[in-house]
């Protein structure tokens, strides 16, 4: 891939080297983020779940943090949740093989309940701690417009608390010149009970993917 970036303003310092090569940059952060201790969360987790996706994507989604299979895979958005938001990009006819997946929290949050790893919130200091690794993920990415899945990603991009009914459906700026759209986390489709619930809400969550993802063509036309 071409470089982007003039030398004098090259984003990533890497090894102690600036990287002009997205793919290569992104290669570099993510073998860097994989023995990553600035908080504790790397204790109890197998693995650091780096972002994945072509490094001139002008879509990136950000989630919460892995699960428990995404943990195992060493891959954002494998589990259940994934398997909805796979769903979702199918519907609203968005190629996820084109698209930057990642979260705002690269380690697995869990507490132990009997055999099973159950997932636990990560909280504001774990969430700003991270945030390191996102801002590389953006800097080196630069997507046209940058999804967050869910209050803990609206948290990482925006960097205050945000309701997420009341903000979704518009352009919102972030820091950083940046623009983002906020929608749903997919694991909260599979929390709901209610069968209408369910088809309301992800057909709210394809919309909100179709709004991000025309946004994001029209930005680069
Ligand atoms: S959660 Fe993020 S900041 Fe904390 S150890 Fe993992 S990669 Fe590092």
């Amino acid at each position: 891939m071409a470089a982007r970036w003039p030398e004098a303003e090259l984003p990533l310092f890497a090894d102690g080297k600036r990287v002009n090569d997205p793919e290569r940059a992104l290669q570099l952060v993510a073998t860097e983020a994989r023995g990553c201790t600035r908080c504790d969360l790397y204790k109890h987790a197998i693995q650091t779940v780096f972002g994945e996706g072509p490094a001139n994507a002008s879509l990136m989604l950000v989630g919460e943090q892995p699960g428990d299979q995404e943990d195992l895979a060493g891959r954002p958005f494998v589990g259940p949740a994934g398997s909805v938001l796979d769903q979702a990009l199918h519907t609203a006819g968005i190629d996820r093989s084109q698209v930057y997946v990642t979260n705002a929290v690269k380690h697995f949050k869990t507490e132990p309940r009997g055999k099973r790893r159950i997932h636990k919130k990560p909280d504001t200091s774990e969430i700003d701690i991270c945030r390191w690794w996102l801002d590389h993920e953006l800097e080196i990415v630069q997507p046209a417009i940058v999804v967050a899945l869910g209050a803990t990603a609206a948290r990482a991009l925006t960097r205050r608390p945000l309701t997420i009914n009341a903000n979704r459906g518009r352009l919102i700026e972030l820091p950083g010149r940046r623009q983002g759209v906020i929608t749903v986390h997919p694991s909260y489709l599979l929390r709901l009970q209610d069968e209408r619930d369910k088809r309301r809400e992800f057909d709210l969550l394809v919309k909100d993917l179709r709004f991000a993802a025309s946004a994001a063509a029209e930005a680069r036309a």
